[in-house]
């Protein structure tokens, strides 16, 4: 039987590459796209199945490279997951255009040129889209204004991708996550975050990178063959509860 391919993007570390795990694990093989070259190929060199491909998805001309190889390589695409993503925590009087250009380019630009470049791909297989989001897109609260309003608007592409590409057989999928201890979370969640997380997620704890990729992967497979423009919160009952954040 041929085996499928999954893009995954932002693939180096963190929920990216337990994503590629998850899907090696099920028997796939992965394109790991990712801009950080020492990681990626660090990390890919070990992974029996996988492929690096060192591109920044907020570059056109490099994203529309990788996609051409990644055709000449593999010839197919069943499963695109949108997930390269930066983080950039700070009230709207220090957000300068350049921070919030430097957010929009890869949280937003990055999941249209990646699915743009990789739709004749996925129309050949019937793929499947999942682009990674954040409860952050779901709710607002202080300081996401440039996070969170990226992460609203992949949410609503998500709705129209699964509207558009519909009539080819391709279903597109939002996963948004709750907080997990990734270098992109560390980077930006205080302490005074991290408390107000605990206190405001049912599970009362962070989740892990496995947990976020095991939604993704289920997303991407046959048994979600009649799931589309869903937007699922794999958040430890964070949005279903009122309680706010700092
Ligand atoms: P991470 O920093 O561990 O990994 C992100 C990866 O994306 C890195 O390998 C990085 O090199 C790559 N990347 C960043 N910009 C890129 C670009 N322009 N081109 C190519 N690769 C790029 O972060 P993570 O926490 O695993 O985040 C993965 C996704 O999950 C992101 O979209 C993030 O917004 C989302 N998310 C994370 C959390 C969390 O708490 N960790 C919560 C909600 C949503």
């Amino acid at each position: 039987m041929t085996q499928k391919l999954a893009i995954v993007t932002g693939a180096a570390r963190g929920i990216g590459l337990a994503t590629t795990k998850l899907f090696l694990d099920q028997g796939w093989l992965v394109a790991m796209v990712d801009r950080d070259a020492a990681e990626l190929e660090l990390v890919a060199t070990d992974l029996a199945g996988a492929t690096a491909f060192v591109c920044d998805v907020s570059i056109p001309d490099q994203v529309t490279a990788t996609l051409a190889a990644i055709e000449a390589q593999f010839g197919r695409a069943d499963a695109l997951v949108n997930n390269a993503g930066v983080a950039d925590f700070g009230p709207l009087e220090e957000h300068d255009f350049a921070r919030w250009r430097r957010v929009m380019e890869t949280n937003l630009d990055g999941v249209f040129l990646v699915s743009q470049a990789a739709l004749a791909l996925l129309k050949k297989c019937q793929g499947a889209i999942v682009n990674i989001a954040s409860i952050s897109g779901l709710r607002a609260s202080t300081l996401r204004l440039a996070y969170g309003t990226s992460k609203a608007a992949v949410i609503h592409m998500t709705k129209q991708q699964a509207a558009e590409l519909g009539e080819y057989g391709i279903r597109a999928n939002c996963v948004c996550p709750g907080p997990v201890r990734t270098k992109l979370a560390m980077a930006v969640h205080s302490q005074e975050i991290i408390d107000a997380y605990h206190d405001a997620i049912p599970l009362n704890r962070y989740g892990s990178e496995q947990e976020i990729g095991e939604v993704i992967c289920f997303l991407c497979s046959d048994k979600a063959s009649y799931v589309t423009g869903q937007i699922i919160a794999a958040d430890g009952g964070f949005e279903s509860t009122g309680v706010g954040l700092p």
